[in-house]
């Protein structure tokens, strides 16, 4: 057990006196029933602290329906997670950096091999140069003829041999929340809103299943009030942290701080606030940073590892 293993689980015992939580820090996932998140990378974009880049699943009664992200590692930790690629029904890639979407193309190519039923939906943000939109990205990847991965066309041309990939690309003009997936069979909704990043187009994801929420808020600086209403009344909030309180210049223009992390889980009334995109520099200051995260929010606050798991037990407020 590593030591920020063992801060994390400091930090959701101490909260446990203060606050009853209904989301259990499950030993593994899937839990046979209900809805339960886990964490397949909670690193950042430099392979120096060990962990997965971005990527994150939501298990709905036992199946892996949705995924959030495919950084770097992702690839590892969905076979470690034992996921199925034929269950998933979604990905949401937040935005075109490589630590958020460079296993796309492994996870589609593992895919075929066993594609399961049905159709699957991939949403991302639309482009503005120099980052392209999700249909570059895919055209990039998989166009048949041009594709760098053109034996993976199929995924595009809905041939038949694999699942059929609905893409949907949410506009930039598109600044308040947007319906990205919806099934009612399952009581998926999934909605998409753009969040600044600096120059790059970003999406955060809020997953409703039943009645519980899970938002993925991705890179941001978190100057933006709408998404606090995004957030609102959310189970679990997921934010990233991968730099100090003291960040400034182009660093500060792409992330949040700890203590506005804090405040936009506090304003959002969320019940469980995960931090997780972790860098060897905001992970040298762990300890300090999750302070002045809790000095803002007063909740549970966890420190994501990659493969935990958080089951999310129904709670009224
Ligand atoms: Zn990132």
């Amino acid at each position: 057990m590593n030591n920020h293993r063992i801060h994390r689980l400091g930090v959701f015992i101490l909260t446990l006196g203060l606050f009853v939580p209904a989301i259990s820090l499950a030993g593994q996932c899937p839990p046979a029933s209900g809805v339960a998140v886990q964490v397949l990378g909670s690193g950042g974009p430099i392979a120096d602290d060990g962990r997965a880049s971005s990527a994150y699943l939501v298990w709905v009664d036992g199946k892996s329906r949705a995924l959030i992200d495919a950084g770097g590692g992702t690839f590892l930790r969905f076979a470690e997670a034992k996921a199925n690629f034929g269950d998933l029904d979604f990905i949401g890639l937040s935005h075109f950096h490589a630590d958020h979407s460079a296993d796309f193309p492994a996870l589609l190519k593992s895919g075929s091999f066993r594609p399961g039923n049905g159709s699957l939906t991939v949403a991302g943000p639309g482009g503005s140069s120099p980052f392209p939109g999700l249909s570059h990205f895919l055209t990039s990847l998989l166009d048949s003829d041009s594709g760098a991965f053109a034996y993976l066309g199929d995924y595009l041309a809905d041939a038949g041999r694999l699942k059929k990939m609905n893409a949907v690309e949410v506009a930039r003009e598109n600044t308040g929340s947007y319906s990205v997936y919806a099934d009612s069979e399952s009581a998926i909704q999934i909605d998409a809103m753009h969040v600044p990043h600096g120059i790059v187009p970003a999406l955060a994801y809020r997953v409703q299943v039943g009645k519980e929420v899970i938002v993925f808020a991705s890179d941001q600086n978190g100057n933006k009030p709408e998404f606090v209403d995004f957030a609102k009344d959310a189970n679990i909030l997921i934010m990233h942290m991968p730099v100090p309180e003291d960040v400034s210049g182009v660093g500060r223009r792409l992330h949040a701080p700890p203590s506005v992390i804090g405040t936009i889980a506090n304003d959002a009334d969320v019940q469980m606030l995960i931090i997780s995109h972790l860098m060897a520099r905001s992970l040298s200051q762990l300890d300090g940073n999750v302070g002045l995260v809790s000095s803002k929010f007063s909740g549970p606050v966890a420190v994501a590892d990659d493969l935990d798991c958080y089951k999310i037990n129904h709670w009224e407020k």
